[in-house]
């Protein structure tokens, strides 16, 4: 669809979420990687020499002969720049590069409850992409930043939405067995994970309580309204390299049976599948039978691991209905989540430069 590909750079390139960036980027038929970002250890030398690769597929050749580049400057030759920095980092670095007039798609949660952010989910929630005129105007920035949301909170809502859709989602209890790769490289130290369940910091929970409000909140003239949903979380880390997994359990606004809601799940069609973006899973929500399924290590990689699949889906003692979710961390819960919202910017002709 497009004439040329679009420049694209991957600011925190050597992380894990960089990583995956560069992996799902290498191939892109509309976006080619020019730059590459980093912290001063980086900067400055070649990036198959500076990276420790975690990845099964292969490091692109084109891109290991890259130097990296220094962050803090706020330079960078691609207009597009996908973020992968730690939260403290992005809270400075990328309002430098969007009042540069760089277009930011940020993994980071230093920005994702401002007022004037959208946080988008492909799927979800595109029309809040109309706040980036308003946020333009009230920083004075030609840049915009636009983020995506945390790992978790992303397939949770992918599956919540589904169902918000047809029967309105009132109360949510959530509880989660996170990767270890969502602590980023090299994350939490083996000798605390393996043999081990590592409760989550109070932080997180706020995420996945908060989060999912905003996304699937209403947008009117420059405002974020949030979503009547009450959600409770309890988040742990598991020694699973990739692939959170969420026993969630909700309460309905209207009634459903067990058909009604594998009906939403499967029916669920958005405007990246309509679109047929390059990125976009589809089916969006994968619905598996049997008591023992999802499983990170057979269906983290559901729809190229932009999926979420869910399972289990039973009566609930407490609420109305209960089941399991699972979806890949680092793809659509980061990396692959930001490149289909840079997708649809592209594919409105939003992201010329
Ligand atoms: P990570 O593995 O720790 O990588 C951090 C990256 O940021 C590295 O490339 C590092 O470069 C760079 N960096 C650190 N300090 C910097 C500075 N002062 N200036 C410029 N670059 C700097 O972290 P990650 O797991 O990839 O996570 C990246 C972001 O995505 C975080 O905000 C995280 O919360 C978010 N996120 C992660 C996941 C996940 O599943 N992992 C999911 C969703 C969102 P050097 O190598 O040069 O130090």
């Amino acid at each position: 669809m497009m004439e040329s590909k679009i420049p694209v750079g991957i600011i925190g390139a050597t992380g894990a979420v960089g990583q995956r960036f560069i992996s799902l980027l290498a191939n892109h038929p509309w976006f080619e990687i020019t730059d590459l970002l980093a912290s001063e250890r980086s900067a400055g030398r070649r990036y198959g020499d500076v990276v420790k690769w975690i990845l099964d597929d292969p490091l692109p050749a084109q891109v290991a002969d890259l130097a990296v580049r220094r962050a803090d400057d706020g330079e960078a030759d691609a207009r597009v720049l996908f973020s992968a920095l730690p939260a403290a980092e992005a809270r400075t670095l990328e309002p430098l590069f969007a009042s540069k007039g760089h277009f930011i798609f940020s993994n980071a949660s230093a920005w994702r409850m401002e007022e004037d952010v959208p946080l988008v989910i492909t799927e979800v929630n595109p029309n809040h992409l109309d706040m980036i005129s308003h946020q333009q105007a009230r920083r004075g920035w030609d840049g915009f930043i636009v983020c995506n949301a945390n790992c978790t909170t992303t397939h949770l809502v992918g599956a919540l939405h589904p169902l918000h859709l047809a029967f309105g989602v009132e109360k949510v209890f959530v509880a989660t067995l996170q990767a270890a790769s969502g602590a980023g490289y090299p994350g939490i130290p083996s000798m605390d994970l393996i043999d081990n369940v590592v409760p989550h910091s109070y932080g997180e929970e706020q995420k996945v309580e908060t989060e999912p409000r905003k996304i699937m909140g209403a947008y009117k003239d420059g405002r974020f309204q949030f979503a009547d949903i009450l959600i409770t979380a309890h988040c742990h880390r598991v020694p699973v390299l990739d692939g959170h997994t969420e026993a969630v359990s909700v309460a309905l606004r209207q009634s459903a049976t067990r058909e009604d809601i594998i009906d939403a799940f499967q029916s669920y069609r958005q405007l990246p599948q309509e679109l047929n973006l390059p990125s976009a899973p589809d089916p969006a929500v994968v619905v598996l039978e049997g008591m023992h399924r999802p499983q990170p290590r057979l269906d983290r990689m559901a729809g190229k691991g932009m999926a979420t699949v869910v399972g289990r889906i039973r009566p609930c003692n407490l609420l109305d209905w209960r089941f399991s979710l699972l979806g890949h961390n680092t793809i659509r819960g980061a990396a692959g989540g930001s490149i289909l919202n840079a997708e649809l910017m592209a594919y409105w002709g939003k992201l010329a430069t």
